[in-house]
């Protein structure tokens, strides 16, 4: 069963593009700077921080805090590039040896790139990576004229210095304070998959609009409600939601208007 936590804080590595703009303390949201400055301090800023580049994927730190005395921290997906999460997460003071895991929502590139250099910099031994058996498939996109344009590859487990952990099932972590949800049921009438994916199967390529490694993590957060995050939602974001609540009972989804303090600054 899914623990209530009091509290989650998602930190945005990489997110297709960046806003230094937007409204300040609006929902919970921060500006990069002021976050920086309150967790790290103006000395820290002035001397280290480098504005965070945009590149397109997903990646984002996620720090959990149980019983309001302990935080974990895990990492959910890892960007397009080799090193574009290293470079943001060194500029706005991240300590990466704090990740105690690795969560893939899905086999696309733009969500695996940076994780054997992310995996080496956070340099535990057999450090978790929860990974779908569908992430290790051959894939590509079809193009226009028909023609299959081949994505890069996932990372050989022999390459990496960490212990993947394969799933397809709902899997509880960190002791039962997030759910990844494995496999999602579709179910909705409008969530159609992605169909222009193909997947390179019994020596041809074949349509694979489901994407059935696609999953999202939930908490659930005391007196608010479920925190879904999902990577590209290929499995619908509807049907993620429905399934999260299946899974857990909870019905409630996380909006409030209230600031939450950094665990940095509150711990
Ligand atoms: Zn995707």
């Amino acid at each position: 069963m899914l623990k209530e936590i009091e509290g989650v804080e998602i930190i945005s590595l990489v997110d297709n593009s960046i806003d230094f703009l937007s409204t300040i303390g609006r929902n919970g949201v921060e500006n990069v700077v002021t976050w920086v400055i309150k967790c790290m301090g103006k000395d820290w800023f002035k001397k280290h921080f480098r504005y965070p580049i945009a590149e397109h994927g997903f990646s984002a730190i996620i720090k959990v805090l149980t019983d309001n005395v302990k935080y974990n921290t895990i990492m959910f997906d890892t960007g397009i590039s080799s090193n574009g999460v290293l470079y943001n997460a060194q500029g706005i003071g991240i300590d990466l040896k704090e990740i105690e895991a690795i969560i893939l929502s899905h086999g696309h590139y733009d969500h695996f790139g940076g994780l054997l250099n992310t995996v080496k910099a956070i340099g535990k031994k057999e450090l978790p990576v929860i990974v779908h058996d569908d992430m290790f498939k051959k894939r590509g996109v079809q193009e226009e004229d028909g023609s299959i344009r081949v994505y890069p590859e996932f990372p050989k487990e022999e390459i990496i210095l960490a212990k993947f952990v394969r799933t397809k099932k709902p899997f509880f972590m960190l002791d039962n304070s997030i759910l990844v949800t494995g496999e999602i049921p579709r179910k909705t009438e409008f969530e159609k998959g992605a169909t222009r994916q193909y997947c390179f199967e019994d020596n041809k390529w074949k349509p694979d609009p489901w994407m059935w490694d696609d999953r999202a993590l939930v908490m659930n957060v005391r007196d608010k409600g479920l925190v879904i995050v999902s990577g590209c939602g290929h499995a619908g974001i509807i049907n993620t939601i429905h399934y999260a609540q299946q899974l857990t009972g909870v019905e409630e989804n996380f909006c409030n208007s209230r600031r939450f303090p950094s665990f940095r600054k509150r711990l």
